[in-house]
């Protein structure tokens, strides 16, 4: 395929706001796209040349661009530079400066797909010394072959800037319409195999068919099953008759995929995070018995003596990219076993859980404290539910979850039926709006994010940063539009796309947890505040303030 086939496309895309539209655009060019073609094409479509979940960038600076440009048009690197601070888009710039020398020259060869995604896939492959070189040739091979709108999409996507806002909800309802496939069942599959390219193509080969197929792979992640939350365990007694209660442990979702020695640790967030725990996968090594499976559990960070410690510090392990052996030792983690997804040849996810879990015991060799199954009981009684919920306090963990035996495993979706989560609800606070960022996109003219400030005597200290709530609230009649109606008058301060306002505003917040933050003034830090309501019957002097958190902060030390 033309690689101007496509950048008509972006353009197409980018003259429509409408998702409706953009859908119908995309899945017409899907539709006309060969086989052998559509993976790329489609991940092109969406300014990528890595499935979503991969980490791997193309990796290349503003700078290497300027040059490559420098070198297939002919113009100077200065004269570049001012033409790029005209637009703040080196994607125009490109396209400009093609423009004018195109009217020098004769024509030249055309610009493919393919040639595109090969120089793109190759830059990404570069490092170390002379890899400088070879980006700029493959760049300018690229521009010397592109026609000017064709200049302007390959850099953007070279600076994965693509901007013609295909989201991933996208790529999904237009694959179903090229295809005359059902939505749903698109989305599963890309719940097992988060790769559009992937499913585009089996969409168009094998239909339906072939995308009820796709499943897991070993080496790639997927959406994990998810809980709901539900407000006691007599919810979970009522839902389900084949009831096992576990420990919610409070760490990071691990996800371990083994084929012989090799091993892959991903997160929920579909991570590679393999390299930053290599003592986990050394545990996987020795402890884990089949030859290739992928096994579903819960990293927790320990204390000296063994005590879970928050997420947020093992967290820290997770961004870490050098000295990650120290780390492991100055933060042990130990790892909770709950699910099988793949054992030995066979995918398990259609099983019930009880006959997961007996596959489960088999494959893993439990250190006890370090590695090990999930701690669970299946509850005679509401009341030996209870003290087994007293008890997953007491020890530090974060609550239950509660299972159904009888459910199968899905991918990626709050099965009703599946997993329920039971912890305990923390009391809401009234806390002022302080300050705040001006929102881009669709939020422009209100704000990206609020800051939220307890009260310190007579000063107000931010504690917290509230993102999001305020759309879901919309039937309550707050909206972020009438936030930012009565916060406008209240900006003292502006500093770039920061904002302080007057203390005055006062709100409810909803919270999973208070923790310790040196990054906020008052010490604390909530963890996900979510916006409840205006308080207008308040005013700021009835604030909660620092002496209350600190209560809070202890009780809820003590409930765990
Ligand atoms: P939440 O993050 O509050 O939605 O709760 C769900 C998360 O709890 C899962 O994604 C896991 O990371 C974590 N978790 C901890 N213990 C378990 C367990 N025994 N079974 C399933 N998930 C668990």
């Amino acid at each position: 395929m033309q690689y101007r086939t496509l950048a008509e496309t972006y353009e197409e895309l980018n003259a429509t706001m409408s998702k409706l539209a953009k859908a119908e655009i995309v899945a017409k060019l899907l539709k006309k796209t060969p086989s052998d073609e559509i993976e790329k094409v489609t991940l092109l479509l969406s300014g990528r040349i890595f499935p979503e979940w991969s980490d791997q960038k193309i990796g290349v600076a503003e700078k290497l661009v300027i040059k490559a440009i420098a070198k297939a048009t002919g113009s100077s690197v200065d004269n570049i530079v001012k033409e790029f601070k005209k637009t703040g888009d080196l994607g125009f710039t490109a396209e400009n400066l093609i423009e004018k020398k195109k009217q020098l020259t004769l024509d030249q060869l055309d610009l493919t797909v393919k040639l595109v995604f090969e120089n793109l896939t190759n830059l990404a492959q570069q490092e170390g010394s002379g890899s400088q070189e070879k980006k700029l040739d493959l760049i300018s091979e690229l521009l010397s072959a592109a026609e000017p709108l064709e200049a302007r999409y390959v850099i953007r996507t070279i600076l994965e800037q693509l901007r013609v806002g295909v989201a991933k909800g996208i790529i999904r309802d237009a694959i179903a319409q090229a295809f005359e496939v059902d939505k749903k069942i698109v989305e599963s599959a890309w719940q097992s195999t988060p790769n559009y390219g992937l499913i585009a193509k089996t969409a168009k080969t094998d239909g339906e068919k072939g995308l009820k197929k796709i499943g897991v792979v070993i080496g790639e992640p997927f959406q994990v099953a998810l809980a709901e939350k539900v407000p006691d365990l007599k919810d979970a007694f009522e839902k389900f008759s084949n009831l096992l209660l576990e420990y919610k442990y409070d760490g990071m979702r691990i996800l371990i995929h083994k084929k012989g020695d090799k091993v892959w640790l991903f997160t929920r967030n579909l991570e590679d995070i393999t390299k930053q725990f290599p003592d986990i996968v050394e545990l996987v090594r020795k402890n884990i018995k089949a030859d290739k499976c992928i096994i579903d559990g819960e990293a927790v960070g320990l204390t000296e003596k063994g005590k879970p410690i928050p997420f947020q510090k093992l967290s820290t392990r997770i961004k870490r990219k050098y000295d990650i052996e120290k780390q492991s030792a100055e933060i042990p983690v130990q790892v909770n076993l709950f699910d099988v997804i793949y054992a030995d040849g066979k995918f398990t996810t259609e099983l019930p859980l009880h006959e997961r879990k007996k596959i489960l015991a088999k494959l893993v060799t439990s250190h006890k404290g370090k590695f090990q199954i999930a701690k669970g009981l299946i509850p005679k009684d509401l009341a030996e539910a209870q003290k087994f919920y007293d008890e997953a306090l007491k020890m530090g963990h974060e609550g239950l979850i509660a299972k159904n035996l009888d459910a199968v495993y899905v991918p990626g979706r709050k099965v009703a039926g599946g997993w329920l989560k039971i912890k305990p609800t923390m009391e809401n606070l009234d806390l002022v709006i302080i300050g705040g960022v001006w929102g881009t996109g669709k939020r422009a003219g209100t704000f990206g994010s609020l800051i939220l400030g307890l009260r310190n005597k007579h000063l107000f200290q931010a504690c917290g940063k509230l993102g999001t709530g305020l759309k879901e609230k919309e039937g309550s009649g707050v909206t972020l539009q009438h936030l930012a109606k009565i916060l406008k008058p209240l900006v003292i301060e502006e500093n770039n796309n920061e904002i302080k306002f007057k203390p005055e505003i006062l709100i409810e917040v909803a919270y999973e947890e208070i923790q310790k933050s040196p990054q906020y003034e008052s010490g604390f830090a909530l963890r996900f505040p979510r916006f409840i309501r205006l308080r207008e019957d308040k005013s700021a002097k009835d604030a909660d303030d620092i002496n209350r958190i600190n209560v809070l902060y202890k009780q809820q030390k003590g409930k765990r």
